[in-house]
């Protein structure tokens, strides 16, 4: 018996450390573990206890009262086995249900049912005949009534208590939830007050509430030194007052405010201020607060207006050059131009925006600018002479540089053009006059070697025939004897033009030196150059310049020659025909002699 007793004060201990998990267990997974520990040690209890109270049963039971006292075991092994299930999924709840249910096992079957039992055992023990003993059973009859409305009153306090600690679980959270909040609170109080820019907390009326370090460090004020004040305090007198009244008008109506004032420090220093003011409302929708942001921009200021003056400087640069300016991305896509720009292609500003450099080249400059592109973004500059064809689709010959910039990580040609036509008209003019015999304006020596070397290798790869004549003055020498030097230069003179005008256009004449000249007679066989020649002497012999009061005649001999499978060089041919020409001297004069 006090086996037994023992245990039932081991089931009180059980029962009460399932009140604690209760109350004192916050976490979830421990609520479960220490529950099933607990189910464990209720279920070797119920083992051992069971078996030890059924050996005793046959003693003080009657079969009946066995019977029951068995079903009311075995219900406890399976209430026990239900809740060692339901423990994994919602522990607490399992716990209220089974503190409750430990607690009405205490009274009805410990109470009741147990300590029946073991007073009949204890009666039957001490030998009391077995009809006293039933009387034992049936005093406690009464008692039994009484139990079981303490076992209606423990289920309505396992109910109340469960709802009690459903009560407290939630304000538990409720506690953490605040907690948390406090602690979000003290972040956010930190953050601004080591915040990198000024923060300021003003009442309703705009009077300081707070200002953190960064506010104190920008305009030298510490909070104390702005008590009562409003930020008014920081007026330089040089921002427009209308903006004091736009930054009024946005915050009574409730909106926040952005602006720029001209702000003045404690010492006296200006400064430019970048301000944002919020309103803060309460629940009822009323302005209670004023938080305002303030960052000095002064020195962010100062920049733009460095750089706009740089902007400006190298616009004036830019649309003072003498030349043509002009700025592409990689594609050659037109970012900017100057006005030379504008002037000198005839396009519009209008025009130009979204058009690309290389509509400005024909085909063959487009490709040769293409790649003095590539070069500037490869080597960074190059420079061309090409021709800039306008809006009217005149050509104009331009020298141009160009250079790689690199704005912004993206890469640019900037290129400066300047117009070469007057170079380039004197460049031809001089490639003119070195070719050219100024007398008389045909080719001189070397540029007829040139172009008679040309048409002969032209003859001899198709096999075409070439003929030449040799031509000499006849008695030049007594002309300028007789008449003057500037006489013979005007003989000279009428030779070239009436050779220039009796000759086709494809042939070739030219002054080999003083009164010698020559003519290469593309597709002209012997006998046609013979005609030819003929007819160039007769022309001549018809010609005369006026000298004072008559006229002087004169006259040319003429040597022909004809390109023939023996007579490769220019040389060789020329000797021919001079050898003929100097036939046709020694024959009288104003002749034709052919090789
Ligand atoms: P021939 O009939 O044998 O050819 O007699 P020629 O007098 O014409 O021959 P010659 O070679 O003796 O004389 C050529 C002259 O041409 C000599 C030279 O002063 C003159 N002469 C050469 N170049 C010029 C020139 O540019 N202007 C003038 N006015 N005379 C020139
Ligand atoms: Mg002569
Ligand atoms: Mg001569």
């Amino acid at each position: 018996m006090p086996e037994l007793d023992r245990q039932h004060r081991h089931l009180v201990d059980l029962v009460n450390s399932i009140g604690s998990i209760l109350f004192l267990e916050k976490d979830i997974a421990h609520c479960r573990q220490s529950l099933l520990e607990i189910i464990e040690s209720l279920s070797v209890y119920a083992d051992f206890h069971f078996s030890r109270e059924e050996e005793l049963m046959p003693t003080a039971l009657s079969s009946l009262e066995e019977a029951m006292h068995r079903r009311s075991h075995e219900e406890f092994r399976r209430y026990l086995e239900e809740a060692r299930l339901e423990a994994g999924s919602a522990p607490c709840e399992t716990a209220g249900k089974l503190l409750g249910f430990l607690s009405k096992w205490l009274i009805v079957h410990i109470i009741g049912m147990d300590m029946r039992m073991a007073r009949k055992y204890l009666a039957i023990e001490s030998a009391l005949p077995r009809d006293e003993a039933h009387e034992v059973h049936f005093e406690s009859k009464t008692n039994e009534t009484l139990l079981n409305a303490m076992a209606k009153l423990l289920d309505r306090f396992a109910e109340k208590t469960n709802e009690l600690f459903e009560i407290s679980r939630s304000l538990r959270r409720e506690i953490d939830a605040h907690k948390l909040t406090e602690y979000e609170l003290h972040k956010f109080s930190n953050a601004v007050e080591h915040s990198p820019v000024s923060i300021l907390i003003t009442d309703d009326r705009g009077i300081f509430e707070y200002v953190n370090p960064k506010f104190t460090e920008m305009t030298g004020f510490a909070f104390h030194e702005l008590d009562g004040h409003t930020p008014a305090i920081l007026k330089s007198g040089l921002t427009p007052e209308w903006l004091y009244d736009d930054m009024r008008e946005a915050l009574a109506a409730g909106q926040e405010w952005r602006g720029e004032f001209r702000n003045r420090k404690k010492s006296g220093e200006l400064y430019w201020d970048h301000v944002s003011i919020s309103p803060i409302f309460d629940a009822a929708g009323k302005i209670t607060h004023y938080v305002s942001i303030q960052e000095n921009i002064t020195e962010r200021k100062q920049a733009l207006e460095e750089l706009s003056h740089q902007k400006e400087f190298s616009e004036v640069i830019i649309n003072s050059l003498p030349g043509i300016f002009y700025m592409v991305d990689v594609k050659g896509g037109i970012v900017r131009t100057n006005p030379q720009f504008l002037e000198v292609t005839g396009y519009a500003e209008s025009e130009i925006a979204g058009r690309n450099l290389f509509d400005l080249f024909d085909g063959r400059n487009r490709l040769a600018f293409s790649e003095k592109m590539n070069e500037v973004f490869e080597k960074g500059e190059s420079a061309l002479e090409t021709e800039i064809v306008t809006k009217s689709g005149m050509s104009i010959p331009y020298f141009l540089t160009n250079h790689k910039m690199l704005i912004d990580g993206d890469h640019f040609l900037v290129g400066l053009g300047t117009d070469i036509s007057e170079r380039i008209t004197l460049q031809h003019e001089l490639v003119h006059q070195a070719r050219t015999d100024m007398l008389t304006g045909l080719p001189n020596r070397r540029r007829f070697f040139e172009l008679a070397e040309l048409e002969l290798a032209r003859a001899k790869r198709y096999g075409g025939l070439v003929s030449i004549m040799m031509i000499d003055l006849d008695e030049f020498k007594s002309i300028n004897d007789l008449h003057g030097h500037q006489t013979g230069d005007r003989v000279l003179m009428k030779f070239a033009e009436t050779c220039k005008r009796t000759m086709r256009s494809i042939d070739i004449a030219g002054r080999l030196g003083g009164e010698e000249f020559a003519v290469l007679l593309p597709e002209t066989d012997m006998t046609q150059a013979f005609e030819a020649a003929e007819r160039l002497r007769q022309q001549l012999a018809r010609e005369s310049i006026e000298v004072s009061d008559s006229v002087l005649a004169f006259t040319a001999s003429i040597g022909v020659a004809t390109l023939s499978s023996g007579q490769d060089s220019l040389d060789s041919l020329l000797a021919t025909a001079d050898k003929a020409l100097y036939e046709a001297k020694r024959s009288g004069r104003n002749r034709v002699f052919r090789a």
